[in-house]
């Protein structure tokens, strides 16, 4: 088979669509050398030579030396030099390149093919002995380091002490003389260190590279950049051996990078550095400033040393024709890396450039605005994920930053505000008008207020998926998570970290992208969320065919949501109603009433407060359909739970102490999360479901008659098994509905256990709707509890059992699964059934892109989802 793919003289047997096969360097050399620009010839060693070296104990295929040898000829004829020839020399680089770029993380020799003679060969051909001996000592540092596992630091001090001795500050004041010198001591010191001699035969010098580099591809760093990337080993990479084009042949040769357009505003101007008489990697080893590409961007800067477009106008101009013609060729921005040998532009590089949210809004809006695109590639080059930078504030990049703490990143954004450490005093000094950061150890659902009223939350102890991480990203609130250091004193109102201690008031600011805390005020850039943003939303809406929903109680979530164009409410959590502190008062009255009566006197002062929050909603959603779940969670959430905690509800509830405890013992379960909640609760406690029934429907009366909209509650029954559940449940709200005369509402169900899934076609003989609750469907088809799970999933992962978070991305193959037989059985039985999902995968695109395949109407997630979710539905609808 064919190991070796050549290219250059203006044509290629490789393409850009042959990633896979020639890795993205390779392919996009051949593409280049195909479009006719001037690209140095070469070749490219496939990604099957590695694979095939892996797979047999680090040999090559037999066919490939042949092959390699043919490569060089290539690159001879075309060049007209010869490798290892002392009087016209060959030199050639040897570049890895694997499908995905993996910056850094593998290795690149240049100048091969230097020895002792070609040296004299490169200094006659290029009358240039100080270029010929300088290109020398950088390839004997090269493959001394890369190839023969020297460090180069040894080669950088050689140069630093030689330095010294003759008075110079830069590399560029050595002489040919001086180089001599240093090139003599270099070879000695491989000499000393490695007991043998660096090596002078082209072609030994060759194999090692090509060694070296597949060899790269399992070096440590690689090997953990591509477990956090997601690449598979089996990738391997390819090796590209090209013909050298020098940028330090003086002042009239160079080395640069560039982009087409900025990557990180995304403006339609061009982006870049380049060095004079330099090589390869001196652009980003920061030994020297580099020049600015445009004179406009060396204004920008201050800086006085001349843009490329004024040190080099013929180059620039070069330079800007190739941008131009790859990016019309590619239709996209590039990542380009160049040389300029006297005057004269070669290509060694280009890539689609990597890029920040908002430079892949601007580009793509840009492009597609010119016709470049369509308005639907334009929404496929946004990753759905990223959006989400630029729904949050962020701080800004140039302010000074004085860290106090680190912890996870738990959810993005940036806030400033006091330090308090109680949700109630979050909550009293919020509505004070101050901005506070809660600070706890963790958090609780009691802390819900307090995180609500608070800007950010930082927390002590906690993953990623703690209940501090998973609200605050619920709410679109910032959040530290676990941040071990901080040591919170609660009595004293402060916290230490590091030797450092903040009060209670004092202000910090919060950066939940990075996990860092930093003590004052560090300035901000807020979100711009119309031009661009708006465009694009508007292109995702018409592409769409999926609705996008959120998951919203209070009336900020809601108005949050409904502003980044939420077309519903998906669910909403009543039990998030009853912890703001007067009603959990009633509420746990209720708990504790030892009589239906008693229960629902209770109840009775709370159905007042109930129906103010539907029908603060139902005001902002108008005639959005709104889908509200009944009380879901046992009882037992509601109670105190330590000694002191019992003592204060006791009181100030007119209960002794012991009889509350004695309930709340009653009430605690060994399994909760499969216990006493959802429809259960509204079995055994009818009158709870009633009550919450008749606050939604007086609600949606109430506003219909005021604001002359017409609002539309589903209500949804949590936790169904059984039709039996369902059917009695509706009949219960249908017959509170009568008494209070409406009409206009649906009644339905979460489908959240398998046996749901399975019983669908004959629970939706009583649903106008079912909700995929993914949460717990995936917690119940797997018999995995999500608050444990942390604990062994990244085993799971690295076994290869799973290879994502089920709870994070769905698991498509086994609930997926349910999910469609439960959408099959409950629309063979009633073919209009509403379908929806409200689980946190109704906010990540790859789920999205199930529900679309799936056939569900629409999708409901958190609040700063949505335009994520908008994307990402589109995205699936393309
Ligand atoms: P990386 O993947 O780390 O960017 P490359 O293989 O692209 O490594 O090489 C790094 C740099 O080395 C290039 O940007 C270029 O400046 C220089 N280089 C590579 N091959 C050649 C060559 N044939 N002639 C001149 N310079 C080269
Ligand atoms: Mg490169
Ligand atoms: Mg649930």
């Amino acid at each position: 088979s064919q190991w070796v793919y050549k290219f250059g003289g203006g044509s290629a047997e490789g393409d850009t669509t042959m990633k896979n096969l020639l890795g993205g360097k390779g392919a996009n050399l051949a593409e280049m050398a195909s479009l006719g620009l001037p690209v140095p010839p070469g070749f490219t060693l496939t990604t099957g030579v590695c694979t095939y070296y892996y797979d047999h104990g680090e040999v090559y295929p037999p066919e490939m030396n042949d092959q390699l040898e043919q490569g060089l000829a290539y690159i001879e004829t075309l060049t007209g030099k010869v490798f290892g020839a002392t009087d016209n020399p060959l030199l050639v680089s040897v570049r890895s390149g694997a499908r995905a770029s993996m910056p850094g993380m593998m290795d690149t020799v240049l100048n091969l093919g230097l020895n002792d003679e070609t040296v004299e060969g490169l200094a006659k051909l290029s009358g240039d002995r100080r270029f010929a001996l300088d290109s020398y000592r950088r390839f004997i540092t090269m493959y001394s380091d890369v190839v023969m596992g020297m460090h180069h630091h040894t080669f950088e001090d050689i140069l630093e002490d030689a330095k010294l001795d003759a008075g110079y500050l830069h590399d560029t004041q050595l002489t040919s003389a001086d180089w001599e010198g240093v090139i003599a001591k270099y070879k000695a010191a491989v000499r000393d260190t490695l007991g043998r001699d660096f090596p002078q035969d082209p072609r030994e010098q060759l194999q090692g590279a090509i060694d070296a580099v597949f060899g790269s591809w399992m070096n440590e760093r690689a090997v953990v950049y591509r477990n956090l990337n997601d690449i598979p080993a089996a990738w391997g990479t390819a090796v590209n051996v090209q013909a050298m084009v020098f940028g330090n042949m003086g002042e009239t040769s160079a080395t640069g990078v560039a982009f087409t357009r900025d990557p990180s505003t995304g403006e339609n101007r061009y982006y870049g550095e380049f060095l004079i008489n330099a090589q390869g990697e001196d652009v980003v080893a920061g030994i020297r400033t580099p020049q600015t590409l445009t004179k406009e961007a060396r204004l920008n800067m201050g800086e006085d040393a001349p843009s490329m477009e004024e040190a080099l106008p013929d180059v620039y101009t070069q330079l800007a024709a190739v941008f131009a013609q790859l990016e019309a060729h590619y239709r996209d921005m590039q990542d380009i890396e160049f040389t300029v040998e006297r005057g004269k532009l070669w290509m060694l590089q280009t890539r689609t450039g990597k890029r920040t949210a908002r430079a892949a809004l601007k580009i793509a809006v840009d492009m597609a605005n010119d016709g470049s695109i369509t308005t639907e590639e334009a929404l496929m080059r946004i990753e759905p994920l990223a959006l989400d930078q630029l729904l949050h504030p962020t701080l800004d990049p140039d302010a000074a930053r004085d860290i106090v703490a680190t912890g996870l990143p738990a959810s993005p954004g940036a806030a400033i505000g006091e330090v308090v450490f109680t949700s109630d005093e979050a909550e009293a000094l919020s509505k004070a008008g101050h901005k506070v950061i809660l600070v706890r150890v963790e958090t609780s659902p009691e802390d819900i207020h307090g995180m609500h009223a608070a800007e950010a939350i930082v927390t002590a102890r906690g993953g990623m998926t703690s209940h501090a991480a998973v609200v605050a990203r619920g709410m679109g609130r910032p959040c530290v998570s676990g941040a071990g250091q901080i040591r919170i004193d609660y009595e004293a109102g402060e916290f230490t970290c590091m030797g450092r201690t903040i009060k209670r008031g004092d202000t910090v600011t919060v950066d939940g992208a990075t996990g860092q805390v930093f003590a004052g005020e560090v300035s901000m850039i807020q979100p711009e969320l119309s031009g661009d943003f708006a465009l694009v939303m508007g292109w995702a809406d018409a592409a769409r065919t999926l609705k996008v929903r959120a998951n919203a109680e209070t009336p900020l979530d809601v108005e949050t949501a409904k502003g980044f164009g939420a077309e519903g409410i998906g669910l909403c959590r009543t039990e998030h109603m009853f912890f703001e502190a007067d009603r959990l008062a009633h509420f746990r009255e209720m708990i504790l009433a030892n009589s239906e009566d008693s229960r629902r006197d209770a109840l009775a002062k709370i159905l007042p407060t109930q129906r103010d929050d539907f029908a603060a909603i139902f005001r902002i959603m108008e005639d959005r359909p709104c889908t509200i779940r009944l009380l879901d969670p046992p009882l037992h959430e509601f109670l105190p739970h330590t000694e002191a905690d019992i003592e204060t509800v006791a009181a100030s509830i007119g209960v002794p102490a012991r009889e509350l405890m004695a309930r709340a013992r009653e009430l605690a379960e060994t399994n909760p999360m499969l216990g006493h909640r959802g429809c259960r609760l509204g079995i055994s406690y009818p009158e709870i479901y009633e009550m919450q029934a008749r606050a939604i429907l007086e609600a949606q009366a109430i506003v219909a008659k005021e604001t002359g909209t017409n609002p539309i509650a589903e209500i949804m029954i949590p936790l169904v098994s059984s039709e039996k559940e369902l059917e009695i449940l509706k009949a219960l709200i249908d017959a509170v509905a009568a008494d209070i005369g409406v009409s206009d509402y649906t009644v339905g169900t979460m489908i959240e256990l398998p046996r749901a899934a399975l019983r669908a076609g004959r629970i939706a003989d009583h649903a106008a709707f079912f909700s995929f609750g993914t949460n717990d469907l995936t917690q119940t088809t797997f018999g995995l509890s999500r608050d444990d799970a942390g604990k062994f999933l990244p085993d799971y992962v690295r076994a290869g059992i799973m290879d994502k978070d089920p709870f994070v991305t769905l698991d498509q193959d086994g609930v997926g699964d349910l999910i469609l037989i439960a959408a099959e059985r409950g629309r063979a039985t009633q073919s209009d059934l509403k379908l929806g999902i409200c689980g946190e995968h109704g906010g990540d695109p790859a789920s999205i892109d199930f529900c679309q395949r799936a056939g569900l109407n629409y999708v409901s997630c958190s609040p700063y989802r949505v335009p994520i979710a908008r994307l990402a539905a589109a995205q699936a609808a393309i």
